[in-house]
This record gives structure tokens, sequence and C-alpha cells, in this order.
């Protein structure tokens, strides 16, 4: 089906603008030589101005769970403590398992996040050297409380804290030199709005002194190699070229429509329009946020159905309309729906979407 700009509304991939699409198409340049020390140049402030660091950031040719699995083999040593409150924190957790790493979840029901009591007490009857976490959990539309998060695990020493900011970063505040984030990652389709296909991470000081005690951290994935890649402006294998470009190309965007900041705004804007629609309308029509108020993603929105409707017919019919949601995930397939409103879509789009989606509702 054909998916014209504006109506690609799947909590990622996420609609790219032509644009960057067209970035895409220009010609190769070698990957070791001038222009490729050039792009990697022209994108390094940008790229620390998103994650809100003063380190290098990374760039990867793999999709984010890449990064997941970095941060676990390089951050890990012998135990970790995983967060869990939907699909992708428990990614984290088997990613951790299949490394070899022992395992301890922290999990609250899908929908709910970890508060910092529960982390702390957490912390403190078990010896853990990482934990890790999901800001914005994607799969329930729920918002950890990352900054106040961060402070219980820095009460704790020698704990890295290791987080997937897969669809909050560059969409919601996340203040990785600030919050002292240990890593922090991010993949191109989310919040971004570029095709799929990049990683993109910061790793502190610390973990980077970690890594390299660990023997059997990997090859490709080596936070080590990949820091040294980022700090001396080049790319660790032969990246994915276009996707570069594209990456290039958005980082200008951002900048030239007034910084990440005003990319914030925009998220959040597109979030309050949600949620005044399901505060006027979601009553009469059965539908409500499955997150609690004050724990809701600015990027994604997962709302509850009445028990009359199944998430995945709802968003059949939204695609016959043409317009793109997404189902629930996992358990939630049929009692949910998710709306990802991430990327440079605009609140007018938004605006169209809920009148819409209210249509098929009622
Ligand atoms: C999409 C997503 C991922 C995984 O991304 P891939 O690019 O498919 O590897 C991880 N975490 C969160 C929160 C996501 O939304």
């Amino acid at each position: 089906m054909s998916s014209p700009y504006g109506q690609f509304f799947l909590p990622g991939p996420t609609e790219v603008h032509p644009e960057v699409l067209e970035a895409m198409t220009a010609p190769m340049i070698p990957h070791r030589g001038e222009a490729m020390s050039t792009l990697l140049e022209g994108m390094a402030k940008p790229l620390q101005h998103l994650f809100r660091t003063s380190r290098p950031v990374m760039i990867g040719s793999c999709s984010a769970t890449g990064y997941m699995e970095m941060a676990v083999r390089s951050g890990v040593q012998h135990r970790v403590l995983s967060l869990v409150g939907g699909a992708f924190g428990a990614r984290f957790a088997a990613l951790a398992g299949a490394c070899g790493r022992e395992v301890m979840r922290l999990e609250v029901p899908l929908g709910g996040t970890i508060e910092p009591d529960m982390l702390r007490d957490a912390l403190d009857r078990s010896e853990v050297d990482a934990v890790t976490m999901v800001h914005s959990e994607t799969s329930t539309g729920a918002l950890a409380p990352l900054e106040e998060l961060a402070q219980v695990v820095h009460e704790h020493e020698n704990v890295l804290l290791l987080v997937d900011a897969v669809t909050s970063l560059g969409g919601m505040p996340v203040e990785s030199d600030a919050w002292k984030l240990d890593f922090v990652l991010t993949g191109s389709q989310k919040a971004m709005a570029l095709p799929p296909g990049l990683a993109l991470g910061v790793v502190s000081e610390r973990m980077i002194e970690r890594a390299r005690t660990i023997p059997e951290r990997g090859g490709y994935l080596d936070v080590v190699a990949h820091h040294e890649a980022a700090v001396n402006q080049q790319p660790t294998n032969t990246p994915a070229i276009s996707l570069l470009f594209a990456l290039a190309r958005q980082l200008q965007r951002i900048d030239a429509a007034g910084g990440v900041e005003a990319r914030w705004e925009t998220h959040r804007t597109m979030f309050r329009r949600v949620h005044d629609w399901v505060a006027q309308k979601g009553s009469s029509l059965g539908v409500e946020f499955l997150p609690e108020a004050d724990r809701r993603s600015w990027t994604v929105s997962c709302l509850r159905l009445p028990e009359t409707l199944n998430g995945r017919t709802i968003a059949k019919q939204m695609a016959d309309a043409g317009w793109v949601i997404g189902s629930g995930y996992g358990d939630l397939k049929t009692s949910t729906i998710r709306l990802g409103h991430m990327g440079d879509h605009t609140v007018e789009q938004v605006d169209h979407l809920l009148d819409v989606l209210g249509e098929i509702l009622s």
C-alpha cells in the first residue's frame, strides 16, 4: 500500500522526509579517505547536541538491538539487573542472558514503570554490576522516570546504567551528561525519522575502562573500537554510507528547525493532542491510556480499547482508510492500539489522524 508522507504513524519505522530519502541517492564515497572524514566531522557537533553530551557520539551500521548487545557485552561483568515493563525491557534482559551474563529481572505489569524506591530496594538486596532499562517502552507507551532512576543507580558504587533511549532520544529530553548515563543508545528509524539501519550511542569513560577489563566483548560490536572510531572520526568497518548521507541531511534539518529543544517541544505538543483527545472523547468511546498519567511517552501512545473492539481490526480499518498505526505489541496485541507520533510528523497531521480514528472507533 502506498503511504504518502504524513500518514505513516507506526511506532517505528516512522515516515522519512523526501529530502532525507533523496540524500541517500548520492554516489558512494570511499570509506577510508577525506570525504568520509569530512562527512563524520560535520556530524560530530550536531550529534553531541542531540545526545546532550560533550563525548563523541558513536555511529554503528546495525539496528538499535546491535547497540543493546554492545551495551551488555562491553558493560556487564557478571550480573545485571534488568528493568522490565514491556517487550523491549525484556529484550535487554534476554540479550544479557544470551551473552552468558547472570540476569535478575525487576518486573512490573505491562504499562507500568519501575519507580525509584523499587529500584533502590532491588539494588540494596542484590549485588549487580550494571542495570539495563528502557526509557520509552515502545510496546506499552510507558515512560520511565529516567533522571530519578539514574540518581538511585549512582547511589551504588560501580553499577553502570545502560539505557535504551530508542523512542525517546530526539523526541523528548534525554540528558546523557547531566544524568550521568553510562551508555545511551538509539536507532535511526524512530524519533530521528531516518530509514532503519543505524544505531547511535554514547559511552561513559568509566564504562570504557570497564570494557577494557572484559576480554570477550566481541569484535564487530566492541564498544572500545566504536568509541575510538568516534574519537578519530572514522568508521569501524565499511559503514552504511547511504544512511550516513541521510543522517547528515536530517541533522541539518533538525538544526534548521530550531535544534533538538524545538524537536522535543513538537513531540510534547503531539502527545498533548492525543492526551486531550483521549480526555475529551475517550470516555464516550471507552478508550484510555495504558500507562498512568506522568508516565506517558511523548512519542508513542498506547491506548487501551473497550472489550468489544480488537486492536488488530482497528489497525486494519485505519490502514484501509490510508492511515498506518500499530496494533498492540505481544500480549497487548488485541487489547490496545499504538500511535507513533514521532519524527517529522506535524501537530496538524496528528489532529487529522485522531479525527479518522474517532470515526472508526465510533
Ligand atoms: C524499536 C526499538 C528497539 C529495537 O530496534 P531495532 O532497530 O529493531 O533493533 C529497541 N528498543 C526500543 C524501545 C524500540 O522501540
